[in-house]
């Protein structure tokens, strides 16, 4: 027996209009650069968001057509993120800090028609535009007086498109499964893989995002959107921050500390987003804030960090600073992102601030409609005990299926994703990502967690970046490295260092050696990059190593 329910579809273009017609005066802020600032509303989004599904339909985009975005956070790409996908096409939001040969291939296999970019990409896409044959307008997201000086295909100016797009439009009663947006993965090994998102998929995935023990997104909130919009939708918060009717604020490419700060300060943010690397750069500038103006300046109450291990010193830091929590959450392109977030539970009412941080160190529980466990190599499924450690699959309504256009074994029969990284989780059902798969270090048939070594090298105040890698060793197959940064002013020495490590971790995971850098490699997503790590220290041989002797 059928319930007897309305089967209204799940559409994107539903939650602008609820923004709209429910939060009409709600902000969106946007830092276009220079220091000058854009702001209108909910409802002009949605009014803009017309004009854009009336433009592409004159450029000739029909349902199912994939559109390209090379843009920062800011409401044109909003506009776009609800105009494009609300008429059945395909935004496909490319990282303008891929290699270009890597935006080239996106863009040609996503098959792409059209690219909206921001002009300080310019020089970027006239490289890219050669070797995208199948690309027919270049539309620069700027006023007719900020045209860049170039030639490619069918280049126009977004703001006189626009200004000649009526706002009236009825977005189409689409099918929820159809496809709304596209992003690839970053593809550190092999081809970036693209993940075709649905409105389905991306309704539910921003109303699990808005729920209490989530992002808990709300009316009451401004949200600073630092993840940028090219990054796995912004984390969603796009669509979630609608679906609230939260104020959004968009920092456009100013992420330096001070700017971040500056946002944070003057548009009152409650909730931000984000990845370590910005975080510390967030907490470097703050240091040189007076601790009391810090508290007054700053009234955010969380902030959501993913994207790699958010280090201890950070979360302590955001309590200290600002009485803020920092929230980790996990995820990853072909997850929406969102799968688990780090809330507490009442059993937690009683902690220790220092044993809270500890809590804080994880990456959280699923989210209701997602599940997620562990397996061995042979596909066993292996206990939440806290310490087993497996391979981490997922799966869930707004879990990829497949990869558009390219066969991959990732998936079994029931459903299950292989996430790549290696994980164990508690019997609360905590995640903590212990590493990425391809980057264990098996030392005697043991595993040793390069991330846990990472983590408590970065505890060492004099440790700016840590990058472990395993190598191979004579006797133990392979033995980890720890290559570190030094704090700008800061010294220490490769003995202090072990001294520190040895308090800190099991002996026999005590690194082999330590080598001082000046940089470590990162990905165009601010990952630390081992591949080129592992290949600048292939012939590195350990002290420890008797065949050395
Ligand atoms: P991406 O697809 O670029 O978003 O990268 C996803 C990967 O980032 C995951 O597979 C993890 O390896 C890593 N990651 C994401 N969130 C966390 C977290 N909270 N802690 C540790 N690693 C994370």
């Amino acid at each position: 027996m059928n319930g007897l329910m309305q089967q209204r579809q799940l559409l994107i273009s539903d939650l602008i209009e609820h923004a709209a017609s429910n939060h009409s005066d709600q902000e969106i802020v946007s830092n276009l650069g220079d220091g000058n600032f854009h702001r209108y509303t909910w409802s002009a989004a949605r009014r803009r968001s017309k004009q854009v599904a009336n433009l592409i339909q004159s450029l000739g985009v029909s349902a199912g057509q994939r559109v390209a975005t090379l843009a920062w956070n800011t409401h044109r790409h909003l506009e776009l993120y609800y105009g494009v996908a609300g008429t059945g096409a395909v935004l496909t939001t490319v990282n303008p800090r891929l290699f270009a040969e890597q935006i080239v291939y996106i863009l040609n296999h996503s098959g792409s028609t059209h690219v909206f970019f921001d002009v300080n990409l310019a020089r970027l896409v006239a490289e890219i535009a050669p070797q995208c044959p199948h690309i027919q307008g270049f539309i620069a997201l700027c006023e007719a007086d900020q045209m860049p000086d170039m030639v490619v295909p069918g280049l126009a100016c977004y703001e006189s498109l626009m200004a000649g797009c009526s706002d009236v439009y009825t977005w189409p009663q689409l099918d929820e499964n159809s496809a709304s947006s596209m992003c690839y993965t970053s593809g550190t090994t092999g081809k970036p893989k693209g993940v075709l998102y649905s409105h389905r998929s991306t309704v539910l995935h921003a109303m699990s995002t808005c729920m209490a023990d989530s992002f808990a997104i709300s009316a009451r909130d401004s949200f600073l959107l630092i993840v940028p919009m090219f990054h796995v939708n912004g984390w969603g918060v796009p669509y979630s921050s609608a679906m609230a009717g939260a104020k959004l604020v968009l920092p456009g490419s100013q992420l330096s500390g001070e700017n971040v700060y500056s946002m944070l300060r003057d548009e009152k943010c409650t909730v931000s987003c984000g990845v370590p690397t910005v975080w510390m750069s967030l907490l470097e500038y703050a240091e040189s804030v007076d601790s009391e103006q810090r508290r007054r300046d700053i009234v955010v109450t969380r902030v959501l960090s993913g994207g790699s291990a958010a280090p201890r010193r950070i979360i302590e830091k955001f309590e200290e600073y600002f009485g803020a929590y920092l929230c980790q959450a996990w995820g990853m392109t072909e997850t929406s992102p969102v799968v688990t977030v780090n809330i507490p539970l009442p059993t937690h009412n009683d902690l220790t601030l220092d044993e809270r941080f500890d809590l804080q160190m994880l990456a959280g529980r699923s989210l209701p409609g997602t599940e997620i466990a562990i397996f061995d190599d042979e596909g066993n499924r292996l206990p939440h005990d806290g310490h087993t450690t497996g391979q981490l699959k997922v799966r869930g309504p707004w879990i990829a299926r497949a990869y558009y256009n390219h066969e991959d074994d990732a998936w079994d029969a029931n459903d299950w994703f292989a996430t790549g990284d290696m994980a164990t989780l508690n019997a609360d059902g905590y995640l903590k990502i212990t590493d990425r798969a391809k980057d264990v270090i098996k030392s005697g048939g043991e595993w040793i967690s390069s991330l846990d070594l990472e983590s408590v090298a970065l505890s060492h105040p004099a440790i700016e970046e840590a990058a472990v890698i395993g190598l191979r060793h004579s006797h133990w197959q392979e033995r980890p490295l720890l290559i570190v940064v030094k704090r700008k002013g800061m010294d220490v020495t490769a003995d202090e260092m072990l001294d520190h490590m040895r308090n800190n971790v099991a002996k026999w995971w005590l690194p082999d050696d330590v080598v001082f850098v000046d940089s470590l490699p990162h990905t165009a997503t601010g990952k630390l990059y081992k591949v080129p790590l592992r290949k600048q220290f292939e012939s590195f041989r350990f002290s420890t190593d008797v065949e050395n002797a």
